[in-house]
């Protein structure tokens, strides 16, 4: 499994940063979001580091599949399921992306507002 000792996402996948962990299974690890911006905020990565969505390749799909499917199981298990909930993937420099390594976020337990920032 790739990592890179410099990226914080990994050194949480490796138990070296610590974390609020909330799921993890085989492939992907949720926990929330140490500055939430909504009452659930939890962020989905894979374990296997890729830098963006920008990165990831054809081979990943079933991985970019895990993602979402984790983020439903937490939706459901945070209790934002029914009532609705927001997944955000920022990308690279203006997608606003400030971590390199690629995440979901799950944002709910309040109404969300179009356009995003
Ligand atoms: P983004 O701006 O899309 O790259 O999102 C990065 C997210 O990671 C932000 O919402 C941060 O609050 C969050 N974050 C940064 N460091 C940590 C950490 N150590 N544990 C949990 N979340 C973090
Ligand atoms: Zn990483």
């Amino acid at each position: 499994m790739s990592s890179t000792s410099d990226c914080l996402f990994c050194g949480i996948v490796e138990g070296r940063i610590p974390s609020n962990l909330i799921r993890e299974d085989e492939r992907t690890l949720a926990f929330r979001d140490i500055d939430p911006q909504a009452p659930v905020h939890v962020l989905v990565i894979p374990k296997k580091h890729l830098s963006s969505l920008d990165d990831a390749a054809a081979e990943d799909g079933a991985l970019l599949g895990d993602l979402m499917l984790t983020a439903r199981e937490v939706a459901r298990s945070e209790g934002i399921a029914e009532s609705g909930f927001r997944t955000v993937v920022n990308t690279g420099d203006e997608g606003g992306q400030t971590v390199g390594h690629l995440h979901v976020h799950v944002l709910g337990g309040r109404s969300m507002t179009w356009p995003p920032g």
